[in-house]
């Protein structure tokens, strides 16, 4: 396929990369870096799209998808399929699409889970929303980029799969984080604590494949002075997504409303910025009741 792909930063870069690898021919644009070897280096994201068969945006933010989508859809062609792979606002991913299905475009928007890691490894989940035939078109390009693809439903619908996920995620970070500065302080081990919660009901993701206690458990960021892994502000970007659309959405989502405030609190008035979303354990452990 001809690929167009805009937005070659951390994420953007390698999957371009292996798209080119597996045999596609792939223009790239970013603003601020070059393609990496193999991607063709685009002027614009306007000649990156240009004649593409489907185009690929991995940007910051739902303003930024939605302006670049006013450059490349009037020059994409009718059946051309517009991919947004980045983490916006359902708002922005629904708009997109119907402004791209109005030219004669498909659209789907499928943000992915996996990291920096699963971007270079090509192991990416990537959850869809849009047409059949959108998803359809594109799923051979997931299946190089990622190991997973979910089609959630119509357009949004991947978003909407992201944030909800990633809500979940946040809340029980912070209370996995809390419940070991609360062990500690009643003086039970943390290596005792990791081996009853992660066998017993208390069990979760964050507690068994990605411990936020030093040395306990499986190899983590944790382990690594809490360098990311996955950086508590993008942890801050998905649960603030979460909360505007539990807003538009009339949503009661107290759980997710307040670890938005702790992160908030975290990365932008304390030392969050920069560190795991994890190391809200040592945050935790050297407070007192407030
Ligand atoms: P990044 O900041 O490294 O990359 C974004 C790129 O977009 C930058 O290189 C920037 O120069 C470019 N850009 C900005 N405006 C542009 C424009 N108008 N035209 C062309 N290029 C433009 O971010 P990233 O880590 O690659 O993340 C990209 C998206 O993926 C985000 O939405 C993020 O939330 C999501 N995501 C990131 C991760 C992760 O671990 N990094 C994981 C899952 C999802």
């Amino acid at each position: 396929m001809k690929i167009g792909f805009i937005g070659l930063g951390n994420m953007g870069a390698p999957m371009a990369l292996n798209l080119a690898k597996a045999g596609h021919d792939v223009a790239g644009f970013d603003l601020a870096n070059t393609p990496p070897d193999g991607v063709a280096a685009a002027t614009s994201a306007a000649q990156a799209a240009q004649g593409a068969d489907v185009v690929i945006t991995m940007l910051p933010n739902g303003a930024i998808l939605r302006s670049v989508a006013q450059e490349v859809i009037p020059v994409m062609g009718p059946g051309a399929v517009l991919l947004d792979c980045s983490t916006v606002d359902v708002a922005a991913a629904r708009d997109v699409a119907e402004i791209a299905e109005a030219a004669g475009c498909l659209a789907a928007d499928a943000p992915v889970s996996g990291g920096i890691g699963g971007a270079a490894a090509g192991t990416l989940t990537f959850m869809a929303g849009g047409s059949a035939a959108a998803f359809s078109k594109v799923s051979p390009l997931f299946d190089i980029m990622g190991q997973k693809a979910v089609h959630c439903g119509p357009s949004g619908n991947g978003q909407a799969a992201k944030i909800c996920n990633n809500m979940i995620l946040g809340v029980t970070m912070i209370g996995t984080c809390e419940a070991f500065a609360l062990a500690d302080k009643l003086g039970l081990d943390r290596q005792k604590m990791f081996d009853v919660v992660s066998t017993s009901s208390g069990y979760s993701w964050t507690m068994n494949a990605y411990c936020p206690a030093p040395g306990v458990g499986p190899q983590s960021p944790a382990d690594n002075n809490y360098q990311p892994g996955f950086a508590a502000e993008l942890m801050l970007k998905d649960l603030r997504l979460s909360q505007m659309a539990a807003e538009a959405a009339d949503a009661d989502t107290p759980m997710g409303e307040a670890a938005t405030q702790l992160y908030e609190t975290f990365v932008e008035n304390e030392d969050g910025l920069g560190k795991d979303f994890s190391a809200m354990l040592p945050r935790f452990a050297s407070r007192r009741r407030a």
